[in-house]
């Protein structure tokens, strides 16, 4: 049986659960993003989806792959989600990672 003090309590410990469940999309929202596109690690061969792809952190070191298109490079993919300007930036196929902007893989797709 509970007392009057669990019961108030519990509903303190319900209330400061539900703002925090609350608050905390909107803190995301509102946190820049490029402190996340900074803390992720760069991409590279040890991850074996980015061997598999063939990604480079140098778009031109990739001319020889038949995939390759002359100027491909991440900044202009449309998996890129850095900004114009960044040196590095996340990558759709690869999240946890982020990609050099004048890098490359085989399943690069030009920007509409
Ligand atoms: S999918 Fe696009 S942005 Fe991602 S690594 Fe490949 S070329 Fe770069």
């Amino acid at each position: 049986m509970s007392t009057p003090a669990d019961r108030q309590s519990r509903r303190r410990f319900l209330k400061i659960a539900a703002i925090s469940a609350a608050a905390a999309p909107i803190a995301a929202a509102l946190l820049p993003r490029t402190s996340f596109a900074e803390d992720l690690p760069h991409l590279d061969g040890s991850v074996p989806a980015a061997q598999a792809l063939k990604y480079t952190e140098d778009a031109s070191s990739a001319s020889g792959n038949p995939k390759h298109q002359e100027g491909a490079s991440c900044s202009s993919c449309n998996f890129f989600q850095g900004k114009a300007g960044d040196a590095y930036g996340p990558c759709q196929l690869f999240p946890g990672h982020s990609v050099h902007a004048k890098g490359w893989c085989e399943s690069y797709a030009k920007k509409a």
